[in-house]
């Protein structure tokens, strides 16, 4: 019995705990990320956070992450 957990739950987990500080590590890519304020972004990969997800779903996370 596999737990439904996909990886875009996971992932969505990963953006959180970057955006709380709690994790330094670009879940893209691995590099540490850069705290600009409301923003969090990763000087490697240019993918970039906005630390306004509270409690939701998270859909404006998912489009910074489209890079494959
Ligand atoms: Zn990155």
């Amino acid at each position: 019995m596999n737990p439904p957990t996909p990886l875009h739950r996971s992932l969505e987990q990963e953006l959180l705990a970057v955006l709380r500080g709690a994790s330094l590590e670009c879940p893209v890519c691995g590099e540490f990320v850069l705290h600009e304020g409301a923003v969090v972004r990763c000087p490697e990969c240019s993918m970039q956070l906005h630390g306004r997800i509270e409690g939701a779903a998270g859909a404006g996370v998912q489009s910074g992450l489209q890079a494959g």
